[in-house]
């Protein structure tokens, strides 16, 4: 089979050269799609993949240079944030989603019996990737958000309405950009020492709040302080929650702090920061992400977005 990639500007152009690569890489993927035959349609794509339907050379010619216009705008924001390198992409979400259970150790009683929400500080995978969670919801800083958009970088935010009620429009502009908000009780006790009822209030309390100020009660809650007993599990199962996730590292703008012996990051950690600003630390969220963001991808990491994996 021959195939002839048109390309006009291409001739003409000084640039020839880069895009004569993308032409390359157009015929490429072309063949490889006559390769598979007619027949090739009984694989459905995953879930948020859409498998190229006989693109054309213009088609790939297109999506090429957004993908390298992407790329080059991410290292361009990178400089500008002022990271020390440009953060890694990460792979795909994965077709088949881990089985993810309690962590040993981190069950409560009647844990498998009652399909209680499992507590986890890490989801089972080999990719190297870890999650970025946010928690609280003091600091409001718009600064924070224009950076983690243009940088590209998912995060889940566990939200406590005490923190949040004064700005909802500021979460509801998060939301807009893929963010996951979740659930972090209305008023952050310390929920093992609370009652049943108590408990199910300031879990389910939420759970109505975010439906209403969000649109969506979320199926992932966090309990404040990572402290909860067999009573706040079940609570949060009574109204919609399926995961529990805690976290295995958290950073701070000065420091980290780690749960493990090795004091150091694996594949499928979360890790914890939180909306604080200097008002309550020495640097802002920005200083912060800079911290966390230099030292994952310097260690190889790229950063998944938690809910790919529930
Ligand atoms: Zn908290």
């Amino acid at each position: 089979m021959r195939v002839v990639v048109q390309n006009d500007k291409n001739r003409s152009s000084r640039g020839a050269g880069i895009r004569g690569g993308i032409a390359v890489l157009a015929v490429a993927a072309i063949a490889s799609g006559c390769a598979q035959g007619a027949e090739h349609k009984a694989v459905p794509p995953a879930p948020g993949q859409q498998r190229l339907k006989a693109p054309e050379a213009r088609a790939l010619d297109t999506y090429a240079t957004r993908l390298r216009a992407a790329m080059t705008a991410r290292a361009a924001a990178a400089k500008r944030w002022g990271l020390k390198q440009v953060p890694l992409t990460a792979p795909p979400a994965p077709a088949h989603k881990p089985h993810i259970t309690a962590r040993k150790g981190f069950e409560v009683d009647d844990q498998e019996e009652l399909n209680l929400p499992p507590v986890f500080t890490t989801v089972p995978t080999k990719e190297r990737i870890v999650f970025l969670t946010i928690d609280d919801g003091a600091e409001k800083d718009r600064a924070f958000l224009r950076m983690m958009s243009e940088l590209k970088i998912p995060y889940t935010a566990f939200l406590s309405n005490f923190l949040v009620k004064d700005d909802y429009p500021y979460f509801r502009r998060m939301q807009s950009e893929g963010v996951t908000l979740n659930n972090h009780t209305l008023t952050h006790p310390f929920l093992p020492g609370l009652s049943y009822e108590e408990q199910k209030h300031e879990i389910c309390g939420m759970q109505k709040v975010m439906k209403k100020e969000f649109g969506k009660a979320p199926t992932v809650f966090r309990p404040p302080f990572g402290n909860y007993n067999r009573d706040t599990l079940r609570a949060a199962k009574s109204c919609g929650i399926k995961y529990a996730p805690i976290w295995d590292e958290e950073v701070f703008v000065d420091h980290w702090e780690y749960r493990e012996w090795d004091q150091d990051l694996h594949p499928g950690d979360i890790v914890l920061t939180h909306f604080r600003g200097r008002d309550e630390w020495k640097g802002t969220m920005v200083d912060d992400m800079r911290r966390f963001l230099n030292r994952v991808t310097a260690d190889g990491y790229a950063v998944a977005r938690l809910e790919d994996y529930l």
